[in-house]
């Protein structure tokens, strides 16, 4: 970081590349707030979706006034608003089982069969997801949920459930949502691209 703002003042454009690209090597030793506002200074967008889900993955009380102000208010209200409404999407996955469309043709007992599925569902990923003390991705809470025991389910039943829980993906509208929130803050915060970058 030193070196950037020894290129600025030298005016120089190589040395300014050679300080961001170093930078850019060890971006997950940078506290992503710096790194915000490295792309905002330099007008640079290498770094900033990186920087970005990185505080969004933070809880709000470890962001301090002073990473604030290096991010800028805007970019902070994004945050605290993004995790509002992943907050929302994930208490959506965690009690809203999905359904058991069709029972394979040795479920002795569908009516058993989708209480037992509904049950486990609450008691397993409701759980791992809505655990304050302990938020678990997407893909641990699944990890930990396919290693119950399933009660009367068949076992077809239950290996195309736990199929399609791992295909849907049910985070990805999450992830998306981040990457559309930090495109348009990129693109009203940093006019120029420094395309060499
Ligand atoms: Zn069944």
């Amino acid at each position: 970081m030193d070196t950037l703002k020894l290129s600025r003042f030298f005016m120089s454009l190589t040395t300014c590349q050679h300080a961001l690209h170093a930078i850019d090597a060890r971006k997950y030793h940078f506290n992503p707030a710096d790194l915000i506002q490295l792309c905002r200074e330099f007008n640079t967008r290498s770094l900033f979706m990186v920087a970005f889900q990185r505080l969004v993955d933070k809880k709000l009380y470890e962001i301090t006034e002073a990473d604030v102000l290096k991010m800028g208010n805007t970019v902070f209200i994004a945050i605290a608003q993004l995790r509002d409404v992943l907050e929302e999407h994930r208490h959506i996955v965690a009690t809203e089982p999905p359904m058991i469309a069709k029972h394979v043709e040795d479920c002795n007992n569908p009516v058993r069969c989708a209480q037992d599925w509904y049950a486990i569902w609450w008691n397993g990923m409701g759980r791992f997801l809505l655990d304050g003390r302990c938020t678990l991705t997407f893909e641990e809470a699944f990890k930990c949920f396919e290693g119950l025991q399933f009660g009367q389910m068949a076992e077809g039943c239950k290996s195309a459930m736990l199929q399609l829980v791992k295909d849907s993906d049910a985070f990805l509208h999450g992830r998306l949502y981040v990457k559309e929130v930090a495109t348009r803050l990129v693109n009203t915060l940093i006019m120029e691209d420094n395309e060499e970058i």
